[in-house]
């Protein structure tokens, strides 16, 4: 299939060991968090920007929900052209058939979805007063799965909500319903970030064992222990004997706390003693993008990198006391566990510090073609200049920020997309007091 790594993952790799391989839900779980969120010309960005680091997938939003529509369908059309080569592109969904229809409906070209439900009898006697029992949770996920895989989506993953509050009689259960009725994966979610690495590796090692199914980690960052729960349930999937896939988002963005941080999971695979050194990790993984990914995000979300975050903050490779500026200059190990050009950083930036033209929703023709001419852009007539113009006034409508050089460029690349991208239309809705 293409460039597409899909069919190799499901083996682990050429090779046949078993891997980590990361999904990345900035676009569906990031953007759920309460107070924040992305214009869907941001998302398609970080989609771009996820392809770069060659992440294996990226779970791109709510094919249920109709102001997504347009964005998933020419996102996934981005696929089509070549423009993300390498990312899955993959919605998520309630473990409902209706759904199910619903998101075959709305977002044809779509493959890959993950089907969820509530697996806990805190959440199944919490959201369903005893209207649904363990059994019945069963019972909708194959219904959801059977007309998923009737409706042709492909390596159908299936989400176990509040997985570390459910007992490991359940999960199995639940699993190997899954498995038997055609999943690919089980998404164990630690829902409330409830668990701890030590038990979070016995539980996925028993569970890869119990039922030698692929396991997707997704933990969130309540009690601070999201990377350390996601990195030992990797490993306990390893040594279960599965493959596993580990949920993170850009920058840790994500409900209340957040999620697994993805330039800091990756580190911790990677630099960590965890696994010293050995090749776990999926191979395309390119971290030269991380600085430049981390950074795009904390612009579109208006949330500042922390000066201490892992590999992409201000201080990560800073030094200022004597010993270690001193045993940093001397060599870089004596205080540097991994090098700040691995991540893509290190280039100087410029930074205008006299005029200074932006382009936004009432930019006009002459400050459009100042802007694009310091891009190296050309347009083929006065037409095109003037069409193209106009959509960047829309897309700044939408993200309310100067537009960037990455987005000034994807929209005069790609200005179908774009136009695609840009339409919302709730035409569709058949309010009217007026009547
Ligand atoms: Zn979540």
């Amino acid at each position: 299939m293409s460039a597409h790594t899909g069919d190799a993952a499901n083996s682990g790799g050429g090779d046949g060991r078993k891997r980590i391989y990361i999904v990345d839900v900035t676009n569906r779980d990031g953007v759920q968090t309460s107070r924040l969120g992305l214009a869907k010309l941001e998302k398609t960005m970080l989609n771009m920007l996820l392809d770069e680091m060659g992440i294996w997938q990226s779970e791109f939003g709510f094919p249920t929900t109709r102001h997504e529509r347009n964005y998933l369908q020419a996102n996934l059309e981005l696929v089509e052209r070549g423009a993300i080569h390498h990312t899955r592109l993959s919605g998520w969904v309630r473990a409902v058939a209706s759904d199910v229809r619903l998101a075959r409906e709305l977002v044809p070209k779509l493959k890959y979805i993950n089907i969820s439900i509530s697996t806990s009898d805190q959440m199944i006697q919490g959201k369903w007063n005893g209207r649904y029992r363990f059994a019945d949770v069963i019972n909708l996920m194959v219904e959801a799965l059977q007309v998923a895989r009737e409706l042709g989506f492909e390596d159908i993953g299936v989400n176990a909500e509040d997985a570390s509050r459910t007992s490991d009689e359940h999960l199995i259960a639940f699993t190997l319903a899954a498995k038997e009725h055609g999943a690919a994966r089980l998404r164990y979610c630690d829902t409330l970030g409830y668990n701890d690495p030590f038990t979070v590796y016995d539980r996925i090692r028993n569970l890869a064992e119990e039922t030698a199914m692929d396991i997707e980690l997704h933990f969130h960052n309540d009690l601070g222990m999201s990377i350390g729960d996601s990195v030992a349930g990797a490993k306990g999937a390893l040594d279960g004997g599965v493959n596993a896939y580990i949920n993170t988002t850009i920058n840790g963005m994500g409900e209340r706390a957040g999620n697994a941080d993805l330039v800091s999971t990756i580190l911790a695979i990677k630099k960590s003693t965890l696994f010293d050194g050995e090749e776990v990790l999926d191979d395309s993984i390119n971290l030269m993008a991380a600085w430049k990914t981390a950074k795009y995000a904390s612009y579109a979300f208006a949330v500042p990198i922390p000066v201490n975050q892992p590999g992409v903050g201000d201080n990560a490779f800073a030094h200022e006391s004597g010993i270690h500026a001193d045993g940093a200059l001397k060599s870089r190990r004596n205080y540097e566990l991994y090098d700040y050009e691995e991540l893509g950083r290190g280039e100087p930036e410029v930074i205008e510090t006299g005029r200074n033209i932006t382009l936004g929703e009432y930019s006009g023709i002459k400050g459009f073609r100042n802007v694009y001419e310091k891009l190296e852009v050309e347009f083929q007539s006065e037409v095109e200049a003037r069409d193209i113009l106009e959509l960047v006034r829309y897309a700044n409508v939408t993200t309310q920020k100067p537009l960037v050089e990455d987005e000034l460029l994807f929209i005069a690349r790609y200005p179908d997309l774009a136009r695609k991208i840009l339409t919302l239309d709730p035409s569709h809705l058949k309010v009217d007091k007026s009547v």
